[in-house]
C-alpha cells in the first residue's frame, strides 16, 4: 500500500480527553526518533515536552496555553519539523492511532475510513471518556497529512478471541445486546506485546504456551493467553471490572451502586465518580502511587498495609481464577509500572502458590533493568516473568505491518 518504499516512519498517537502523547519510529530497525507528551490542553497552563532523541537533542518545554487537540497536533508537528523530522516527509508511512474501544467489531489494526470513525463513533456511549479523544485524534491528523493512511489500533482488539462465555455477563440477553453490554477488555496492545516477548523469552512461538499477563500500572488488567490468543480478561464493558487499580474499585457486588443511590442519595455521575476515581488504592489509602504506599508501609502506616493487601488479594484471585481457566500455564508476566517495578507486589502475589508450580527468586525478584527476565528459580514448573510492556512499538508495528502489505 505504501507507495515509497523508503516511508519506514510511524508516528504513533495517543489522545486522551486532555493529553496527547506521541512517538515517532522507524520501523527498518525499531528505533525511537522522538518521543512527547502535551498536557492539560485546553488549560492556560498546557505543557509540551519533546524529546528529539534521532538528533540526541535534549527534551525541550513549552509551557503556554494550547486550545485544543488541534493546537496540540500543530504545536507537535512543529517541534518534530525543528529537528528534521517534519510530517512532511516522504519518510513517514503512517499515523498509527491507539484508539481505547473498538467493540466487537474491530478484530485488527483498520485503515481509517469515513465509515470506520462513523463506528467508533457509535462506541461513545460505551467509551465516553476515551473514543471522542480518540476521533479528534484522529481528524486532525486527517487535516494535517490527509494523503497518509491513519491506521485505528484498538485496546479491545486483542480481546475478541474470548469465548462467548467468557465475553457474556449473565443478563438478560436482549437487554445486553440492544445496549452493546458484554466483556470487551482493554490494555489489548500492552497484553498482545507482552504475551508474545514472553514467549521468545522462554524461547518459544506464541503459540506453544499459556501465559497469565498481569498488567498493572495506574491501570489495570489480568489477562488468560493460550497459545497467543486471549481467552479471558479481567475487564469488562469499561475499564472498570477486575483488578484493585490506582483510583478504581474492580470488581464490586453490582448491589453496592443501588445501595448508594437509595440509601446515600448518590447521584448515577456522583457514584460513576466514586468508582472510577476516589476507589481503588487512592481510595483505600489516599494515595494511589505504589512507591508511596511503599514508603508509608515502611513507616508502620496500618491503611496504606491494608491498601497494599487488598490489591495484592485479588491479583493473586485472578492468577487462580486465570490458572484455572487455562490447565495449564507456562509464564505469569508482570508489566506495567508496577509490575516491572515493584518487587514486593510480585513477591506478595505469588506468595504460597508453590504447589501450583509458581514461586518467586528473592534476589531475581530484586534486581532491576529494562529488559525482559525471569524472576522464577529454576526449580518452579512455571515461569515468573518481569515484561516490560511498550505499547507504542506494538502499535507503530500493526500500523506498519498494515499499510506496507
Ligand atoms: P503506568 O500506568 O504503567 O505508567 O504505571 C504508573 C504506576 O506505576 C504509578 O502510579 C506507580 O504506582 C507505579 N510505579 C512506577 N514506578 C514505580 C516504582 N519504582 N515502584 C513502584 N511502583 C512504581
Amino acid at each position: 500500500m505504501t507507495a515509497n518504499a523508503n516511508a519506514t516512519r510511524v508516528l504513533v498517537l495517543n489522545s486522551g480527553s486532555s493529553s496527547l502523547k506521541y512517538q515517532l519510529l522507524d520501523m527498518a530497525d525499531g528505533a525511537r526518533l522522538a518521543v512527547g507528551l502535551v498536557e492539560r490542553i485546553g488549560e492556560d497552563t498546557s505543557r509540551l515536552a519533546h524529546t528529539p532523541l534521532a538528533t540526541g537533542g535534549t527534551k525541550r518545554e513549552i509551557t503556554e496555553r494550547i486550545a485544543d487537540h488541534t493546537a496540540a497536533l500543530n504545536a507537535v508537528a512543529a517541534e518534530l519539523a525543528a529537528d528534521g523530522l517534519g510530517l512532511d516527509s516522504p519518510e513517514l508511512a503512517a499515523i498509527g492511532h491507539r484508539v481505547v474501544h473498538g467493540g466487537s467489531e474491530f478484530t485488527e489494526p483498520t485503515l481509517v475510513t469515513d465509515e470506520v470513525l462513523a463506528h467508533i463513533e457509535r462506541l461513545v456511549p460505551v467509551a465516553p471518556l476515551h473514543n471522542p479523544a480518540n476521533i479528534t485524534g484522529i481528524r486532525t491528523a486527517q487535516a494535517l497529512r490527509p494523503d497518509l493512511p491513519q491506521v485505528a489500533v484498538f485496546d479491545t482488539a486483542f480481546h475478541t478471541t474470548m469465548p462467548e462465555h467468557a465475553a457474556r455477563y449473565a443478563i438478560d440477553t436482549a437487554t445486553a445486546d440492544a445496549h452493546m453490554v458484554r466483556r470487551y477488555g482493554f490494555h489489548g496492545t500492552s497484553h498482545a506485546y507482552v504475551s508474545r516477548e514472553t514467549a521468545k523469552l522462554l524461547g518459544k512461538d506464541p503459540s506453544e504456551v499459556n501465559v497469565i499477563v498481569l498488567h498493572l500500572g495506574n491501570g489495570a488488567s489480568a489477562s488468560a493467553v493460550r497459545g497467543g490468543r486471549c481467552v479471558d480478561t479481567s475487564m469488562g464493558l469499561t475499564p472498570l471490572e477486575g483488578l484493585v487499580m490506582g483510583t478504581r474499585s474492580g470488581d464490586i457486588d453490582p448491589a453496592v451502586i443501588f445501595h448508594l443511590s437509595r440509601n446515600a442519595g448518590m447521584s448515577t455521575d456522583e457514584i460513576d465518580s466514586l468508582l472510577n476515581k476516589k476507589s481503588g488504592l487512592i481510595g483505600l489509602c489516599g494515595d494511589n502511587d505504589m512507591r508511596e504506599i511503599r514508603r508509608r508501609i515502611d513507616e508502620g502506616d496500618e491503611r496504606a498495609k491494608l491498601a497494599f493487601d487488598v490489591y495484592v488479594h485479588r491479583l493473586k484471585k485472578y492468577i487462580g481464577a486465570y490458572y484455572a481457566v487455562l490447565g495449564k500455564v507456562d509464564a505469569v508476566a508482570f508489566t506495567a509500572g508496577v509490575g516491572e517495578n515493584a518487587a514486593p507486589v510480585r513477591e506478595a502475589a505469588v506468595a504460597g502458590l508453590e504447589e501450583l508450580g509458581l514461586a518467586v527468586d528473592a534476589e531475581l525478584n530484586a534486581q532491576r533493568g529494562d529488559a525482559a527476565r525471569l524472576i522464577s528459580p529454576e526449580y518452579a514448573r512455571v515461569a515468573v516473568a518481569v515484561v516490560p510492556t511498550d505499547e507504542e512499538l506494538e502499535i507503530a508495528t500493526q500500523a506498519y505491518a498494515l499499510v506496507s502489505a
